[in-house]
């Protein structure tokens, strides 16, 4: 049986086309409507029970008939519901499966076979959530998507192959129905079409257009007759189909006259010139000229970098279009394209080329085109399945992350703008983890440039099954990719594991306020510094001193973190550091454990706080001495003496005692009367833990997420 053919679609938010690469002829070729047309529209009309799309619906649709939907395109990726009929909500997905259904039976009509893979254009500036609300449409309608292609980037590719010229930069200005988008591409080797950087507006087409005539005639209306014809519903939906049709007008004549019969008023006549379209449009058009400032601009290039500006889109038939571009680039517009063809054409040369490799991210990973080289004559490929195409994704990938101060959220960025896809970037994180709870780590992702909330906040992942490490800390690799149609994927493995870690999405929260907040009120003390210190004269022997180091590594179980730093010391006749200040918890474990009853002497002969002192003055950041005794000791004024100084220094001391300590006593040494407590020896390894919560709860633990790692073979690919 022959394998069944990848059928190209133009997804388009006005007009959709199809297509399939011609085997035999070596070129790709459209395939018409079973009404014998190029084009079909994306209309839709709910007439009863009956669903009717395309031709018959825009006829509908110019009729001024109620029941018909136009440009959903515009609401993909959004779950609210973009049409109300007859008491049911249909969403952009549900009215895009439908049209893809009717695609897809009208190809198998006219192929006579059935078809099942196939390739869908989109905006090149759709993002994540519009891309995936594509492939869910799809889905639904049965088909499997090979791939999703920039519009403008398969056009490029349809032109490129017929006119191909090494070295030629080519601005691709895309302006549909709902979309615009501009897109600069390099020719480069003998049949590589690079898509260097693109940039555009989702809700800048021609509808806009249609919509500056439609005001237009309103006030004129109102201008002319007094009545204000937004009150006549009924109306209004005929004067809406009867818009577009004004504006094609205006593409090949300078002027077109229009007679509207008005309800309470009768016929009225007016006209409407080119040239004051032209005044109502420019500010749309000069939309479009920024963001084609924008791409030169962040290439470095001008415009005479530019060798051709191919239109593409229906829009860009407007005569007002190319003589704008004309007049800000000093470039006549090319015209050899279909601007309507141009799209599904290539879309159906890229079925038949192979899939890119993934393009792994390092520091300088972006290829800057040699703007200088010399263009090449032109020179047609002669062979179409050995051209190669490079596209890339314009929206930089990021997450929510702390600053290096681990004072505020920042959006960390992970993808740049425009890297070629597919693509991935892998990051190493060190995670503290626990044996009492759940290991997880949620990860919230961002779309786009900016602080947080400039961003799309795509999703909330939540990243489980981490194993405690008694170690205390553990290293988690997370790889983020764009695959080859733009969307987002994430994996993450523990260590030098060879299998991925369970990651499930959950709902973004609706209050996401806390990320706006700064972390801590006191931003200047980011690093906490504690000592523990251990009273080991001879009333501590046996179940108390194991009593109180098994509170201790408690402790440091709690608070760990990068920027924790615990070290340990004993108290009695002397004082003894056993482990020095680290933040690796295993270290501070140690130390802890190097604790015995007699270390330093059986008595209480001496005090910590000068040692406290030489140790932590210089430091800078939160420092705290937590002290367990069990008795008073020989010298308290000295040790009160010793304590103040600390105090003074801004060293927190907190005094527990238990067995025979008495509380004035830790009242005497402690920094303040909370920080002076009396437990029993069986509270000891909770109450070690409540003062770890209170620690943390006005300090903070912050990832350390700039390294990057080596990444894995990334879904998908083969
Ligand atoms: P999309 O890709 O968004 O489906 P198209 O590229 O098919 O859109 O372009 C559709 C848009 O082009 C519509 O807004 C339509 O009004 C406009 N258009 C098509 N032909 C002309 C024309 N001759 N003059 C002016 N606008 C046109
Ligand atoms: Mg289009």
């Amino acid at each position: 049986m022959n394998k069944l053919p990848v059928i190209a679609i133009d997804l388009g938010t006005t007009n959709c086309l199809t297509a399939i690469y011609d085997q035999n002829a070596h070129q790709p070729s459209i395939i018409k409507n079973k009404n014998g047309n190029k084009i079909t529209p994306s209309i839709i009309q709910f007439d009863g029970e009956n669903i009717i799309i395309g031709d018959e619906a825009k006829e509908a649709y110019e009729a001024g008939d109620v029941g018909c939907v136009t440009a959903f395109k515009r609401y993909m990726g959004s779950s609210s519901c973009c049409a109300y009929i007859g008491n049911k909500e249909y969403t952009a997905v549900e009215l895009t499966t439908l049209l893809l259904k009717y695609l897809k039976d009208n190809v198998e009509t006219v192929l006579q076979q059935p078809i099942y893979e196939v390739i869908i254009t989109v905006p090149a500036y759709f993002r994540h959530k519009e891309r995936q609300a594509t492939l869910q449409a799809a889905k639904n309608a049965g088909l499997k998507v090979k791939m999703l292609i920039n519009e403008p980037t398969a056009a490029a590719l349809n032109y490129g192959i017929q006119h191909f010229r090494k070295n030629a930069k080519i601005l691709v200005y895309d302006l549909g129905g709902g979309t615009f988008d501009v897109t600069l591409i390099e020719m480069s080797k003998e049949n590589q079409i690079n898509c260097l950087i693109t940039k555009g507006n989702h809700i800048l087409g021609g509808k806009d257009f249609d919509k500056c005539i439609f005001n237009y005639l309103v006030n004129q209306i109102y201008y002319d007759t007094g009545i204000d014809i937004k009150e006549y519903s009924g109306f209004i939906n005929e004067l809406m189909g009867r818009i577009e049709h004004i504006k094609m007008t205006l593409t090949n004549a300078s002027k077109v006259k229009i007679k509207l019969n008005i309800p309470n008023y009768g016929v009225y006549r007016t006209e409407l010139t080119n040239q004051e379209f032209e005044n109502i449009t420019s500010h749309l058009l000069d939309k479009t000229g920024v963001l084609c400032q924008d791409v030169l601009d962040e290439l470095h290039y001008t415009w005479n970098d530019i060798t051709d500006i191919l239109l593409v889109g229906g829009s860009t038939r407007m005569p007002q279009v190319s003589k704008y571009l004309e007049k800000i680039s000093g470039h006549k517009p090319i015209t050899q394209v279909h601007p309507d063809e141009a799209v599904v054409l290539g879309a159906a040369i890229q079925s038949i080329l192979p899939a890119p490799k993934y393009n792994v991210l390092s520091a300088s990973s972006k290829p800057i085109a040699n703007k200088n080289a010399i263009v090449q004559k032109e020179k047609p490929v002669t062979s179409v399945s050995a051209m190669r195409l490079n596209d890339v994704q314009a929206h930089p990938l990021g997450m929510i992350a702390v600053n290096e101060e681990g004072t505020h959220y920042i959006n960390q960025n992970i993808i740049p703008p425009n890297q070629s896809i597919p693509v991935k970037c892998a990051r190493k994180f060190k995670y503290y983890t626990s044996a009492q709870k759940n290991n997880e780590i949620d990860i919230y992702l961002l779309q786009g440039i900016g602080n947080i909330f400039d961003c799309e906040i795509l999703n909330k992942y939540v990243i489980s099954g981490i194993r405690h490490k008694e170690e205390g800390s553990t290293l988690i690799r997370v790889q983020y990719s764009y695959d080859v149609s733009g969307i987002v994927h994430i994996q993450a493995r523990q260590e030098q594991d060879e299998c991925d870690l369970p990651i499930r999405e959950e709902p973004v929260p609706k209050d996401m306020s806390m990320f706006a907040k700064p972390i801590t009120q006191n931003p200047d003390n980011q690093t906490t510094y504690v000592f523990e210190i251990l009273d080991t004269s001879g009333s501590m022997f046996g179940e108390p001193i194991e009593e109180a180091k098994k509170a201790m590594i408690e402790f440091i179980d709690k608070l760990k973190g990068d920027h924790v730093y615990i070290g340990s010391m004993s108290v009695s006749n002397r004082t003894i550091i056993t482990g020095n200040l680290t933040n690796h918890p295993l270290e501070a474990k140690q130390g802890i454990k190097k604790l015995y009853c007699g270390l330093g002497g059986f008595g209480n002969c001496t005090h910590p706080f000068d040692t406290v002192y030489k140790n932590m003055h210089a430091l800078k950041g939160r420092r705290i001495a937590i002290i367990l005794a069990d008795g008073v000791w020989s010298y308290l004024e000295a040790a009160k003496k010793a304590a103040k100084r600390c105090i003074q220094d801004g060293i927190e001391i907190i005094a527990i005692g238990f067995g025979d300590a008495d509380y004035d006593f830790l009242r005497s040494i402690s920094s303040s009367d909370k920080n002076a407590m009396k437990v029993h020896q069986s509270q000891l390894v909770k109450s070690f833990g409540n003062i770890a919560q209170t620690i943390s709860e006005t300090s903070h633990s912050k990832f350390n997420n700039n390294e990057e790692t080596k990444t894995w073979e990334a879904i998908g690919e083969k």
